[in-house]
């Protein structure tokens, strides 16, 4: 038990641990806390989901913690050091409320409640650091536990490759007080919230992590000076932006990126603009279960893809219809959607808020509500 709690402070980001061969930390096991044990370091029963050869060692991180355990195939119990500010959800069900695209407004009025909260981008027009704090401001005080955000091409402020860039402004989406009002600020890292998920043993849960994949690069637009672009597919630097995603084994089912991949809510009035095939492959190869991302105004919408069983790619895909308000989308396994199966199915979000209109302020698209039962291993 000392041996694991020694270790701790070998942890590492995972954004470090992506991409040089190392283990894809998150998704070797599932845990089973004791009862009343959560929030302090507790005993669990340890229980290899995909057995590694890696590493006797895996860990994941929160936002300021590590949460780790020993890996041996004989050990039965361990010691899990457990955040006192990791995220954990009552129940596999999540609401998910998507949003992009915000340019400078305060949607607040008609953003629904829900679990986890998704910005996917464009959170300012021009750009400057008090259009962020704005922006700040009114996602820290929606009441969802957990607010996703990523940038997007207009928030130059926060690219430290912009001439722009304001360190500041990182620093207050970053910030212990940001993350106290539950907001998850990510570029090009995975960060790791919880559920709780009933297992097999009545009485019994576990606790199960939760991963959020954020990547806020997009190819360039039209040659203009915005932020984390790179030159559009085929160049090494699309490529290069998407080498680091999580890949299948890392169990990562929410992406949350800016801009769309290539062939789906891609298609924008403007010639020469798509998405990105480079980023369409990483997905095709990793396909986490959710999607979001906004950035091509037009394609607000939701599109599920069936991936095929028998090798790459989409075996059919489907542009769901769109109530005109409050889009709702339940695919949990009370819902009117058929629900989703990990390495199945995705669904894609173009969460914009801004139409192709963008100056008519009284035309927005409503944000999305995604529903999902993250499923759990059945190992039980
Ligand atoms: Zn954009």
């Amino acid at each position: 038990m000392v041996a694991v709690l020694a270790a701790i402070s070998l942890a590492k980001p995972i954004a470090s641990n992506l991409g040089r061969g190392q283990i894809k930390p998150w998704r070797s096991f599932i845990y089973r806390d004791t009862p009343d044990s959560f929030g302090k370091l507790c005993h669990i029963r340890l229980v290899p989901l995909v057995p590694t050869r890696h590493s006797s060692i895996n860990t994941w991180c929160t936002a300021n913690m590590t949460i780790m355990a020993l890996r041996s195939s004989h050990l039965e119990h361990t010691v899990m050091k457990v955040p006192s500010d990791l995220v954990v959800f009552p129940s596999k069900t999540i609401r998910i409320v998507c949003i992009s695209d915000t340019h400078g407004e305060d949607p607040s009025l008609r953003i629904p409640p829900g679990d986890i909260l998704i910005h996917a981008g464009d959170l300012t027009d021009p750009g400057s650091l008090l259009e962020l704090e704005r922006a700040y401001q009114w996602i820290s005080k929606l009441s969802h536990p957990v607010k996703v955000v990523v940038a997007g091409n207009h928030d130059v402020s926060l690219d430290s490759t912009h001439p722009s860039f304001r360190k500041e402004a990182v620093d207050l989406f970053t910030s212990p007080k940001a993350l106290s009002h539950g907001i998850h600020y990510l570029d090009r890292q995975v960060r790791t919230v919880a559920y709780y998920s009933e297992s097999r043993e009545p009485g019994k849960k576990t606790l199960q992590p939760l991963n959020i994949y954020g990547n806020p690069l997009q190819p360039d637009f039209l040659d203009t000076d915005y932020a984390f672009t790179y030159a559009p597919w085929p160049s090494s630097a699309a490529t290069q932006a998407w080498q680091d995603a999580p890949d299948s084994a890392s169990g990562v089912p929410i992406w949350v990126m800016h801009g769309p991949p290539k062939d789906r809510l891609d298609w924008i009035d403007i010639d020469r603009l798509e998405g990105c095939v480079a980023q369409a492959r990483a997905i095709a190869s990793s396909r986490p279960l959710l999607c979001v991302f906004g950035h091509y105004h037009v394609s607000n919408g939701v599109e599920r893809v069936k991936w095929r069983d028998d090798g790459d790619g989409v075996a059919a895909s489907k542009v769901l219809s769109k109530p005109t308000h409050a889009p709702a989308y339940d695919f949990s396994s009370e819902g009117h959607e058929p629900p989703l199966h990990s390495g199945n199915d995705t669904v894609f979000v173009n969460a914009a808020w801004m139409t192709g209109r963008k100056r008519e302020v009284a035309d927005r698209y409503d944000p999305v509500i995604i529903t999902i039962s993250f499923e759990t291993p059945n190992i039980f």
